[in-house]
C-alpha cells in the first residue's frame, strides 16, 4: 500500500482541512523543523555538487573540501579541532560508537562501565548489550531532581573501570548534570568520560575542550539541522575501537560514504544555534517559566519535575495527577498542539518514564507526565493557549479517571 504523503504540520498557515492552522509545536526535544537556512545550504550538495568525498577527481575533491571546510566551521563553534570530530548518522549512533568503542579498544585493560539510570535508551541500550558480552555495568541513581550524585560517582570508580558515560542535559526533564565535576574526576583517575550533549549543544554555550570530557555525542535534528546526520567529538588521544568497519572515512572510526548535504547542513545549524542562544535562550527561558507559572496556577495537583535542578532553558516537564499523561497528548493533538510524555523512542510503550522512576515518583505519578519542549517558534500566545486548552483537558479527565 502507497502512504499518503504526510501533511506538513505547518506552525503558521493553513492546515490540510483548510482551516486556519496554527500548529503549536511544543516537541523540539524529540526533533526540530530544518531550517530554511539549513535547507539552502544543503541544496548545492543535494542537487549539484554531490560527488563521493572520498573519489579522486576535482569533482570529488570539491564534495571533500566542502565537507572539510564544514567540519572547521562546526569545530570552531564547538570549540575543538578539526581532527577530533567524526560524522556519522544520528546521535545514537553516536553514542554506539563511543560506548562501544572504548569499550573494545580498552577490554584487557578492564571491563567496567560506569553510566546513570536516565541515561537515552541510546546508551542504556548499548550499556545492556555489553552487560551480556560479560562487561560489568554500574548505573548511578539520581535524587528526586534527576541529578547524578559525584561522590557516589566517584566512590564507585575502581581500577577495572573504563568509561563513564553521563549525559549533559536529560531530555525529558531538561535537567543539566555537573559534567565539568564529573570531567575532572575522571581525568584525575585517567578514566574516559563520554557524554551524550544531544540535548544541550546548541541550546548551551558549549566548550567542548573546556566541557572536559573525552567523547561528545550531538546530533544534527535536535537544532534545526537535518535528520540522518550527527558527530561525536573525539578528543585527541582517547583510545577507541571502530564499531563498523569498511571504507576507512571519518580516519578510520566510521567507515560509510559520508553525507556531504547533512555535514552542510550540520555546520550551518550550529552556526545558527551559537548566533542566536544567548537572546532565544532568554526568550525560550521566561516562556517556559511563564508556561509552568500559568499551569500551576490554574491547574491543581501539578508538579514540576527536577524543578531545583539547573535545566535546559526550553524543556519543562510536568505531572498532572490522577491522570494519565498520554490522555493529555492526545487531548492535546486533537487541538493542534504538539506534546509527549517523555522520549520520542518510548511512545506507545505503556511504562512509565524510567527517567522519572528513577527520580523517585511512583509509577502512578509517573504516569501523568507530559513534557513540553519549546523552541525558535514557540510564541507568548502559544502558550496562553495551551494552558487554556490544558485546564479543559486535565478537568474533563480528572472527571474521568479511576486513577
Ligand atoms: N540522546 C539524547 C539525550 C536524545 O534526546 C536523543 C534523541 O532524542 C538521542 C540521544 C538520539 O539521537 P538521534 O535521534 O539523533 O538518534
Amino acid at each position: 500500500m502507497e502512504c499518503a504523503p504526510c501533511s506538513p504540520p505547518s506552525t503558521t498557515g493553513k492546515h490540510e482541512s483548510g482551516k486556519d492552522s496554527a500548529l503549536i509545536y511544543l516537541d523540539n526535544n524529540a526533533t526540530t523543523p530544518l531550517h530554511p537556512r539549513v535547507l539552502d545550504s544543503m541544496m548545492p550538495f543535494l542537487r549539484d555538487c554531490w560527488a563521493n568525498p572520498s573519489s579522486p577527481y576535482r569533482f570529488g575533491h570539491q564534495a571533500r573540501d566542502a565537507m572539510e571546510k564544514a567540519r572547521e566551521r562546526i569545530a570552531k563553534r564547538v570549540g575543538c579541532k578539526t581532527t577530533e570530530l567524526v560524522f556519522c548518522s544520528s546521535g545514537t549512533e553516536s553514542d554506539n560508537i563511543a560506548i562501544r568503542g572504548v569499550a573494545h579498544a580498552l577490554s584487557s585493560k578492564g571491563g567496567h562501565i560506569i553510566t546513570s539510570t536516565i541515561e537515552h535508551p541510546a546508551v542504556l541500550d548499548t550499556c545492556k548489550a555489553l552487560e551480556r558480552d560479560g562487561f560489568r555495568i554500574t548505573r548511578l541513581p539520581v535524587n528526586r531532581d534527576g541529578l547524578v550524585d559525584v561522590a557516589m560517582l566517584e566512590a564507585s570508580l575502581c581500577n577495572e573501570t573504563i568509561l563513564v558515560s553521563v549525559m549533559h542535559a536529560n531530555n525529558e526533564t531538561g535537567a543539566i548534570q555537573p559534567i565539568e565535576k564529573i570531567a575532572a574526576i575522571t581525568k584525575k583517575r585517567g578514566i574516559l568520560f563520554h557524554t551524550d550533549a544531544v540535548q544541550s549543544t546548541g541550546k548551551l554555550p558549549l566548550h567542548f575542550d573546556g566541557l572536559g570530557a573525552d567523547l561528545i555525542t550531538f546530533s544534527g535534528h535536535k537544532l534545526h539541522g537535518p535528520k540522518g546526520i550527527a558527530a561525536l567529538f573525539v578528543r585527541t588521544g582517547t583510545p577507541l575501537a571502530p564499531v563498523i568497519s569498511g571504507g576507512g572515512q571519518e580516519r578510520g572510526l566510521r567507515a560509510g560514504t559520508e553525507h556531504v548535504a547533512g555535514i552542510a547542513g550540520l555546520a550551518e545549524a550550529v552556526d545558527m544555534a551559537f548566533e542566536e542562544q544567548e537572546p532565544e535562550n532568554r526568550r525560550i527561558g521566561l516562556l517556559r517559566d511563564r508556561l509552568e507559572k500559568q499551569i500551576t496556577a490554574s491547574i491543581k495537583d501539578t508538579r514540576i519535575n527536577a524543578v531545583h535542578a539547573p535545566r535546559i532553558p526550553n524543556t519543562s516537564n510536568i505531572c498532572f495527577h490522577g491522570i494519565d499523561g498520554e490522555s493529555v497528548v492526545l487531548g492535546l493533538d486533537v487541538l493542534d498542539i504538539c506534546a509527549s510524555t517523555g522520549s520520542a523512542c518510548s511512545t506507545g510503550d505503556p511504562e512509565p518514564s524510567h527517567v522519572l522512576l528513577a527520580m523517585g515518583l511512583s509509577r502512578r505519578e509517573a504516569q501523568g507526565a507530559v513534557r513540553f519542549s519549546l523552541g525558535r517558534d514557540t510564541k507568548e500566545d502559544d502558550v496562553n493557549t495551551v494552558v487554556q486548552a490544558l485546564s479543559g483537558i486535565v478537568s474533563r479527565l480528572r472527571s474521568i479517571s479511576s486513577l
